[in-house]
Formats: C-alpha cells, sequence, structure tokens
C-alpha cells in the first residue's frame, strides 16, 4: 500500500478536486464512501485531505476534520448542506455601492457567518460610485450593531484596502462572500498585485497526461494568509444561521416580555410590539427576524422529511439483504 499524503484543496469541480500537495497541483477523485454523510459536497475548498497518488486518477481518501466551515442548504429543491468553504478565519461579507446594497441580505449574511464560527467583517465596495456613503454606512451598522466592523473599500481609489490587508495578518484564511459583480475579483487582484497571473493559475496534469490550466479558488498572498474566492453564493439559502448573534438587538428586547414564551401577538406586557410602536425597533428589522426565522424552522421540517426518507430507504435495503441471506 502506498502512504497517504496530506494536501489542500484548491478547487471542487464536479467529478475531481483539485489538492496542493508538496507544491504539486494534482487532480483527485474523491472515494465513494465519502458520500455517505448528509453532505451534497463531502470535499470543499479550504479542506486538508489525504491523498493516495499512486492510483491514477489520484484518489481523496480522507478529508481531515474541519476547524469550521461556511455552508448553504444546496438548493431550493436539496435542502442537503453544502459546503461552500473549510478551515476559515474571516467571512467578507460584500456588498457594493450603490446598487447591491441590501439591508435584508446583509442579515442574511450575517447569520450565516456567524453560524460558520469565523469573523464576518462587511465590506462596502465600490464607494467611488456614490457621492455620500454615509447613509449606507449608517444603514449597515444599524444591523451589526457593534458586532463586527464595516469597511468602506475601493479598488479604484485604493481606499480601505489597507483595512482588508490588516485580516490577513498572522497568515489568515479569508473567504469572500458576496454576489458577482461586487468586486470580489478585483479585490483580490488589488490584494496580490501583480503577480496575480501566478498566484491565481496553476498548470496542471489531468489524469490523461495532457496540460491543462486551472484557475484555483484558494489564492495564497504574497504577504501572507489566503483568500477562498468560491463561485456559488449567489442564491443564498440558509443553512444553519445563528440569529441569537445576529439578531442580538431584538433578541434583547424580547427578554423584556412579560412572558417567557411571549408570541409577540396579542399577549400583554409584550416587549416586541412596545418598541415596534415607539419605533426603538424598526419594522423591517423585525420583518426580517421573523422571516428568518420561518425559514429555518421550515428548513429543519424538510431535513427531518429527508432524513425519514433515507432512513426508510436503509431499512427496506437490509430488509431486503436478510430475506435474501435466509433464502
Ligand atoms: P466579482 O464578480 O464579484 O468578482 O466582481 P468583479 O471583480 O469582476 O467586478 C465587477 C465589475 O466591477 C468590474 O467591471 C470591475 O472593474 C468593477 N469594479 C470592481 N471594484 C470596483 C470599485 O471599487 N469601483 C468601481 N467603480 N468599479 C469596480
Ligand atoms: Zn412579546
Amino acid at each position: 500500500m502506498s502512504a497517504l499524503k496530506t494536501g489542500r484543496v484548491i478547487r471542487t469541480d464536479a467529478k475531481v478536486c483539485h489538492v496542493e500537495v508538496d507544491g504539486r497541483v494534482l487532480q483527485a477523485a474523491p472515494r465513494g464512501i465519502l458520500f455517505d454523510g448528509e453532505q451534497k459536497n463531502p470535499v470543499a475548498v479550504g479542506d486538508q485531505v489525504e491523498i493516495d497518488d499512486a492510483s491514477s486518477p489520484a484518489g481523496l481518501e480522507r478529508v481531515l476534520p474541519r476547524r469550521n466551515s461556511l455552508s448553504r442548504t444546496a438548493s431550493s429543491h436539496d435542502p442537503r448542506e453544502q459546503v461552500l468553504a473549510a478551515n476559515i478565519d474571516v467571512a467578507f461579507l460584500i456588498q457594493s455601492l450603490p446598487l447591491d446594497f441590501n439591508a435584508r441580505r446583509l442579515e442574511r449574511y450575517l447569520a450565516m457567518a456567524w453560524e460558520s464560527g469565523a469573523q464576518p467583517v462587511v465590506l462596502l465596495t465600490k464607494i467611488d460610485l456614490v457621492d455620500d456613503h454615509s447613509r449606507f454606512l449608517h444603514e449597515a451598522e444599524a444591523i451589526t450593531f457593534g458586532s463586527c466592523p464595516v469597511h468602506l473599500v475601493s479598488a479604484v481609489s485604493g481606499d480601505g484596502l489597507e483595512d482588508v490587508r490588516g485580516w490577513f495578518k498572522g497568515n489568515r484564511t479569508a473567504v469572500l462572500v458576496g454576489s458577482s459583480g461586487v468586486g470580489k475579483s478585483t479585490l483580490v487582484n488589488a490584494l496580490v498585485g501583480e503577480e496575480l497571473l501566478e498566484t491565481r493559475e496553476v498548470r496542471e496534469d489531468d489524469h490523461r497526461g495532457r496540460h491543462t490550466t486551472t484557475r484555483r479558488e484558494l489564492v495564497v498572498l504574497p504577504t501572507g494568509g489566503v483568500v477562498l474566492d468560491t463561485p456559488g453564493i449567489r442564491e443564498l439559502q440558509l443553512w444553519d444561521a445563528d440569529l441569537d448573534q445576529a439578531f442580538g438587538d431584538v433578541e434583547e428586547v424580547a427578554l423584556r416580555c412579560r412572558f417567557s414564551d411571549c408570541s409577540h401577538r396579542t399577549e400583554p406586557g409584550c416587549a416586541i410590539r412596545a418598541a415596534l410602536r415607539d419605533g426603538s425597533l424598526s419594522a423591517d428589522r423585525w420583518e426580517s427576524y421573523v422571516k428568518l426565522q420561518r425559514e429555518q424552522r421550515a428548513l429543519e421540517i424538510r431535513r427531518n422529511h429527508l432524513l425519514r426518507r433515507e432512513q426508510l430507504r436503509e431499512y427496506k435495503i437490509r430488509a431486503r439483504q436478510h430475506r435474501s441471506k435466509r433464502r
């Protein structure tokens, strides 16, 4: 048996993962057994993995335990967990000014990021396109209420780039979350500087021995630190959201309701309704909280349904095996 080598996943495609091992990039096919869990994709960018490179294509044998991960629900038809990035320290939550800015979507990003265990940092980009960015800053800060930093960035003027760089100190890994077009690639380019092509593209041999070029989704910055720029964060279905943390202000108000199981509808002494009346809690923010809560419950129900179906399937397989053994 050949010895296994440890490497880091720099990109995942439908059937193969691109893994950096000892400075080389190999294509490795994940072993079927990895797909037995409940995740849609058992391997994600940023994962540390063990590779058997004696076989062709190389086999991805094992995913080492993750420090943390950023996940979403695979799709509206598939309620399984899809891991977008693994082993991350910082999640940059990016919206561009003026058109992409959306407070409700930012709340979603925040809930997802807090749940992942990474430090969220909000980046409002393209500030060169607006005359007065203070309005956006205030709106964003009304959502983060001091729980995480908000930086204003422009790749054109260079504003805020030093703030962003600061988060990579100590060789930290950051993931970029944001719609297409908000300036994620431009930001990576600015952080990397001149050496972009070298850092971004890797030459590798595919398993037929052809030379190919791969765009990595894991970029090592020349000044230290790693950026994960993974696609597919457009349709953001919550996976697990930490609403306590993302809506700490709302939960704090709810603690003051007279009844601990207050539904905030008709009960006397409801602090939420009082706060909505006196304007100390905005209706938008309250509705967004209720909506995310509802969404999360619906997701749990769908997940349980899927789990029961899976259990039933396994039971049927076992029953069949049992019957054929008796024959
Ligand atoms: P991505 O899809 O998030 O990777 O976005 P890109 O980095 O490809 O940027 C989309 C477009 O926005 C490109 O045309 C960029 O030149 C432009 N862009 C990116 N950053 C800035 C910025 O700070 N200011 C302005 N004015 N345009 C920007
Ligand atoms: Zn109440």
